[in-house]
């Protein structure tokens, strides 16, 4: 675009809105809670209502001040260390969730991580802690949270569903990604376990989606957004031209999770300003 054209460009407006209480009485369990969209999540969850485990498996004092932050919205919350690729941690995560909170409602898949590398420089151990924690994780605390939603069944006074479960995959589940096989092959398995998963539980009256975002500020990406001239090169993957922020996922997650989204399952919802919109034909190709 030329520069005449782009000084056209309306400025960036970031949303200014409030988080309806649309959570109440429910309990959430969000993995990696204590950085980045776990955070985000975990502070929109809390301010429509919901009681909130804080997972995490470093830096426990930003653990322990988001429960501070959290609580003040009037909510409960306790923070709990657990390797979510480690079954033992994951079973006894839920077992204190339950014992602590007496129930869950709804499970954030969040936590994840990336180590890149060029595919044929790839090593197994790069490999296996990508899909070990960003797959493994996400099927081993998906399950927990299905026996305990089906054990405990809908309580209408709480949900319409008996359990909710939201993936936090990304748009590299359908977006090829060079220099990231791992990352890409979890967030593509993700899909599939997800759509699986909602399938086979979905009469339970459980129902579960992914959430996957395009660029989001955080600490894990913060090579593309941190100087002007890698924001400026992200901006051409983006035709709403902003990155994306940690509540705008946030919100999606606690509307997703609510009653509000009753009907939804099984679905990939892309929040991503339009990344997904393959923007390199967007003067025709
Ligand atoms: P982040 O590094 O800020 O947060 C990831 C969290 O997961 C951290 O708290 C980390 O400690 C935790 N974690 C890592 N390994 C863990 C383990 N074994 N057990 C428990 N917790 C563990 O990164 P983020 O950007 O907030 O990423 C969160 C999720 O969003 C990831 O699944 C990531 O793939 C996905 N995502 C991020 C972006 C983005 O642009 N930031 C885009 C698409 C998808």
């Amino acid at each position: 675009m030329s520069s005449t054209a782009k000084n056209k460009l309306p400025e960036v407006e970031i949303p200014d809105v409030r988080t309806p209480k649309i959570l109440q009485n429910q309990k959430a369990l969000v993995t990696g809670a204590n950085s980045g969209i776990g955070k985000g999540i975990a502070v929109e969850l809390a301010k429509a209502g919901a009681d909130v485990v804080v997972n995490y498996i470093v830096d426990p004092d930003s653990a322990h001040d988001l429960v501070d932050q959290l609580k003040e919205q009037g909510i409960a919350s306790f923070a709990f260390k657990a390797d979510v690729s480690n079954e033992a941690n994951v079973i006894e995560m839920f077992h204190q969730a339950v014992k602590e909170l007496g129930a869950i409602d709804i499970l954030i898949n969040n936590a994840g991580l990336q180590r890149d590398a060029p595919f044929e420089e790839m090593t197994l151990e790069q490999w296996n802690k990508v899909i070990g924690v960003n797959l493994t994780g996400q099927f081993l605390c998906a399950r927990e949270a299905v026996k305990i939603f089906k054990k405990r069944g809908v309580n209408r006074e709480i949900s319409c569903s008996a359990g909710k479960i939201i993936h936090i995959s990304s748009v590299h589940e359908v977006i090829p990604w060079a220099g990231h096989a791992n990352y890409a092959a979890s967030k593509g398995g993700v899909m599939m376990l997800m759509k699986s998963i909602a399938q086979e539980v979905a009469p339970h009256r459980i129902r579960i989606n992914s959430i996957c975002p395009g660029a989001i500020r955080t600490p894990i990406n913060k090579s593309v957004w941190s100087t002007p001239e890698a924001y400026d090169k992200l901006m051409e993957l983006i035709p709403y031209r902003r990155i994306g922020e940690t509540d705008d996922i946030g919100r999606l997650a606690a509307w997703l999770a609510s009653d509000h989204a009753d009907y939804i399952n099984g679905t990939s919802i892309f929040i991503d300003g339009g990344m997904t919109l393959y923007p390199g034909f967007a003067t025709g190709g």
